[in-house]
């Protein structure tokens, strides 16, 4: 009898499984639309040019490799402030804003989590429906109890507002929220500013806990557009925490980058809050890696690094965009038997299509096209080489 013997296993990742079987494909016009990364023209994951100076000028400098700071560097978790809530914010001023590096988006949601455990036990966390797959988790795995609220409307291909409201309304005071910023994984449908408005004013009322998840700052409408809700927030008055990060807007999925960022009521507040996350932080992983936060900060605060990434982030927002339009235009020229308009509507890089589990069984097995079983696609892996294939097949299936 090992230690291990009695160890079930554990379910596969679903997406994961998808990549697995797709490589293992041999068809040479295979597209794999099931990713949730940004792929450029030639399918491939670029390397941003304004990455690639700050990592010439980095290795040149030969520095020391020591520990950070549990809360990472100062001049990215400043930075990291200023995109979010704008340069000029008087809550940066004020000493309202804590922020920590952390281990990609991912990171900052399991550092808040823990946090937000020791901080409200018995609170209710409440996520979209349907919602990025791993928020579940990573709430249930910090022992919340997780509801969802409605968000999605197959019928209308945008969100149910009032069933939105309904479902925030009726959850215990003081529940945390967890709402998508911008570009919402795994539909593409945001709320409107008017929208969150109201969400807002649910939050006040009922004495929630926001916790904005913003993974794809850039990559909807421009930097500052896409950070609207966060602002909306940053001027009510309210408490609230922010995940962000840089996996997507900087191209750097495999370095980890993003950062925690907890609004508090004042600088002596702010004082006590950071250190009761560097205590999470310390007792989790010690204290965040280098490379990618040295590459983001030094691209943030160098004028010339920032327009550089700018102007690579606006190729990419536009190509996905190009591509929304592509797709709706070339499944119309092909004779599809419904409306596709909405695609160009959803934000960010992805889509929910409409598509029935059995035409994506179809997609996958009859034309080597593979999505996810809900429907989604990642619309940042189609290119003009793997557009006619995809319209195609999806007009077969329909
Ligand atoms: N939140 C959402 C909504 C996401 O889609 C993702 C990743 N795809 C993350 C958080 C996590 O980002 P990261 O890869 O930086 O951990």
């Amino acid at each position: 009898m090992s230690l291990f013997s009695a160890v079930e296993l554990a379910p596969r990742d679903p997406i994961l499984g998808l990549n697995e079987a797709f490589n293992a494909d041999t068809r040479p016009n295979k597209v794999n639309l099931g990713v949730g990364v940004y792929y450029n023209e030639e399918g491939r994951i670029p390397l941003l040019r304004a990455v690639a100076a700050a990592e010439q000028a980095r290795l040149s400098a030969h520095a020391p490799r020591g520990y950070l700071p549990i809360e990472g560097i100062a001049a990215y978790d400043s930075a990291v402030q200023k995109l979010l809530l704008g340069a000029d914010s008087p809550l940066i001023a004020s000493g309202r804003v804590v922020t920590t590096q952390s281990l990609g988006g991912t990171g900052a949601l399991k550092v808040g989590a823990d946090y937000l455990k020791r901080l409200r036990p018995d609170a209710v966390v409440a996520i979209s429906n349907p919602s990025w797959e791993n928020h579940r988790a990573l709430f249930e795995s910090a022992g919340f109890p997780v509801r969802s609220y409605r968000y999605y409307d197959a019928q209308s291909h945008g969100v149910d507002r009032a069933g939105m409201l309904q479902d925030l309304q009726q959850l215990p005071a003081g529940s945390i929220l967890v709402l998508h910023a911008c570009c919402h994984n795994p539909t593409g449908v945001d709320l409107r500013l008017e929208d969150w408005q109201a969400v807002l004013e649910v939050v006040r009322a009922k004495g929630h806990i926001p916790f904005l998840d913003i993974a794809y700052q850039g990559f909807g409408d421009g930097l500052e557009e896409d950070a609207a809700a966060v602002r909306l927030f940053a001027g009510s008055g309210l408490d609230f925490l922010v995940s962000s990060s840089f996996s997507k807007s900087f191209s750097l999925y495999g370095e980890r980058v993003g950062a925690l960022s907890l609004v508090t009521a004042d600088r002596e507040e702010s004082t006590r809050v950071l250190s009761q996350i560097k205590r999470v932080i310390r007792t989790n992983y010690s204290n965040p890696p280098t490379h990618g936060a040295v590459v983001v900060s030094s691209v943030l605060n160098n004028p010339e690094l920032r327009a550089l990434w700018e102007a690579e982030l606006g190729e990419m927002r536009d190509r996905i965009r190009q591509m929304r339009l592509d797709m709706v235009e070339r499944l119309a020229a092909k004779g599809a038997s419904q409306d596709f308009g909405f695609v160009a509507r959803q934000r960010g890089m992805f889509s929910y299509s409409g598509l029935t589990p059995e035409q994506v069984e179809r997609l996958r097995v009859e034309f080597g096209v593979y999505a996810i079983g809900t429907g989604r696609i990642c619309v940042a892996a189609l290119n003009q080489h793997n557009l006619d294939a995809v319209t195609d097949a999806i007009v077969r299936v329909l």
